[in-house]
Formats: C-alpha cells, sequence, structure tokens
C-alpha cells in the first residue's frame, strides 16, 4: 500500500502525458471546491447509476463496424450518490479521466476484475491519475497471496514496455489488495460484495449495494455446463441491473471456445433467470462481434428475455 504525494516523482521527472495544475488561479481551485462540495451532490441526490465507458473483450477494436456499440476495452461509472466507483482500467478509462478532469478534483475507488491487458491497458492513459488533487484507491482480490496490484501495475508501465514508470503519477493513490469473497465498505452505506469467478489467473465479480438497490458486475467468467457457478448466483441474486461476461453464443462456444474463460449470452440469461434480476446487461463482446451482429444477438436475447440490453459505449443506466 502506498499514499500520499509525497511518494511520487521528483521535480525534475517532465511529466509527458499531462500538466494539470500548471495555470491554475485561486479563483479556480475555489469553483473546484464548490463544485464537489455542494453541486455534486446535489446532482447526483442519491442517484444510482451506471454508464459504460468501454464494453469490449480481449482488444479495443475501433473502426467502421464498431462505431455504434463501441471498440474500447472494458471500464464502468458507477455512482452511488455523491459516491464514485470505476470497475475495470480498459481502454475507455481514458475518456473517463478526460470527463473526470472537468470535475477536479476526484476521489473514487478503483476496482479490478483482474488485470488481464484489456481491464488495466488504460490505465497510464487516465488523466486524474496525473493531478496531484485526485485520490484514487485501486483494488484488486485475485492476486493474493503471491502477487499485488502495486507490484503487477509497476510492472505494466515500466521498460520497455512503457516509457515512463508507475511513480509519474501525482495524484494520491492507495494499492489494496483484497481476497475474492471479501465485503467492501467504500463509504457508509455502499457495501461492495466480491466473488471468485472461473477464469484464467482468476478474476472477482462485484455485487455493489446502495440505497436499496443491487448492481451486480461479472466478467470475465466461463460457465460449466448448465449450472450456474454458486459465486455468480450469489453475486447477481435479486441484483436491479446485471452486466455479464456474454462474450460468445452458446454455439460459437461448444464450437471452439471452452477453457477460454468466458461465457455466453444464452448462459447470462440462465443467470438472470435463476437469481430474479431484473436487467440483465450482455458485456465483454466479443472484438469480432460487428454492430450487425451485436444488434442481431440483442434481439434473440430480447425475444427469449424480454428487457435485456447489449451494452453500448456512453449508455447510462439508472439501477434504482
Ligand atoms: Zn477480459
Ligand atoms: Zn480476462
Amino acid at each position: 500500500m502506498r499514499a500520499g504525494p509525497g511518494s511520487f516523482p521528483p521535480a525534475h521527472r517532465p511529466n509527458p502525458w499531462f500538466s494539470l495544475d500548471n495555470h491554475r488561479t485561486r479563483r479556480q481551485e475555489c469553483a473546484d471546491e464548490w463544485f464537489v462540495r455542494e453541486w455534486l451532490p446535489l446532482r447526483s441526490g442519491g442517484e444510482f447509476t451506471v454508464r459504460f465507458w468501454g464494453v469490449r473483450g480481449s482488444i479495443p477494436v475501433p473502426g467502421a463496424n464498431t462505431v455504434r456499440y463501441g471498440g474500447n476495452t472494458t471500464c464502468l461509472e458507477v455512482r452511488c450518490g455523491s459516491h464514485l466507483i470505476v470497475f475495470d482500467a480498459g481502454t475507455g478509462l481514458r475518456e473517463l479521466g478526460r470527463e473526470l478532469i472537468t470535475t477536479s478534483p476526484v476521489d473514487f475507488d478503483l476496482y479490478f476484475t483482474h488485470t488481464h491487458w484489456d481491464h488495466i491497458v488504460g490505465l497510464p492513459f487516465f488523466a486524474p491519475a496525473y493531478n496531484p488533487k485526485s485520490r484514487i484507491r485501486l483494488w484488486a482480490g485475485h492476486l493474493g497471496p503471491n502477487a499485488t496490484l502495486e507490484h503487477v501495475l509497476t510492472n505494466l508501465m515500466m521498460a520497455p514496455l512503457f516509457p515512463v514508470p508507475i511513480d509519474v503519477f501525482r495524484a494520491s493513490c492507495s494499492f489494496n489488495d483484497y481476497a475474492c469473497g471479501d465485503v467492501l465498505t467504500p463509504q457508509p452505506g455502499v457495501v461492495v460484495r466480491t466473488g471468485a469467478l472461473n477464469h484464467p489467473n482468476r478474476a472477482c465479480g462485484y455485487r455493489v449495494e446502495y440505497a436499496g438497490g443491487v448492481f451486480a458486475l461479472i466478467t470475465d467468467t466461463e460457465h460449466r455446463g448448465d449450472d450456474i457457478d454458486p459465486n455468480v448466483l450469489e453475486l447477481a441474486r435479486g441484483a436491479d441491473v446485471l452486466v455479464y461476461d456474454a462474450m460468445y453464443s452458446d454455439e460459437e462456444y461448444a464450437q471452439r471456445y471452452k477453457g477460454w474463460g468466458h461465457s455466453t449470452w444464452q448462459h447470462a440469461l440462465r443467470v438472470a433467470d435463476a437469481a430474479g434480476v431484473r436487467t440483465t446487461v450482455l458485456f465483454h463482446h466479443d472484438p469480432a462481434h460487428t454492430d450487425d451482429a451485436l444488434d442481431r444477438i440483442a434481439a434473440e436475447a430480447d425475444r427469449v428475455r424480454p428487457g435485456t440490453l447489449v451494452a453500448r459505449e456512453g449508455q447510462i443506466l439508472t439501477i434504482r
């Protein structure tokens, strides 16, 4: 665990990515303080929402065939009233960061489902990490006991893989490891339950409970036949919104992808039925699934379980 701007880069090291604090006046700082103290709680008004910044699995796929659903890898913004939670740091994190710096300073928790590339690679390009006024608590539950989140992310930003080390971050960052299955309380009134998923190198699913509502994020995970994984069932039970790994169809899975660590949109609906979920959102789209392919899945899934959605970049859902 490491905290505090004091441990961050010496003054002689230039920040090649962002310069956020060079021209700030006291007047701007007062406006920031007012925004966070007065406006943000009013604007959020106790709402429980999720916004999708990256919905794709494995690798970003920008291009003409993915403009409607989006090509960025996984990143979600969950608002529990005035408290901000970010899930995963895929390439979608960059755009979220560009928005957050307009409401700077920011103070939030960033939970990783796991640390495969598609879930972390946006972190070096996340503007709030370079703002000394940000406070970011980073969490992962799949690594112990032989690795830590700080070690993994430090390796991500290490020569010759990346030109500058992680200590160019100027935010106050803390790196926290928990064990999948732990219950976390990032703020009074917000409960985050976690559970181990079936994925190579392990992954954690999340269940956020706030103001009587339930949001569940279950990616990346592979089902075992038609059985519902007890951990998945526990996390999804009674959820208002379930976001689930629907990388493949049952047909694609049977033909080619057994053992790859992912699930199917048909299994997402089996989980939703078993767990009594209100709205299911199909997520972590296969990079090969074009907008037209996702339209077909959306129509078929809505026929099987009306109200099912296919996650799109930019989409905002009210959980409660
Ligand atoms: Zn993934
Ligand atoms: Zn993965």
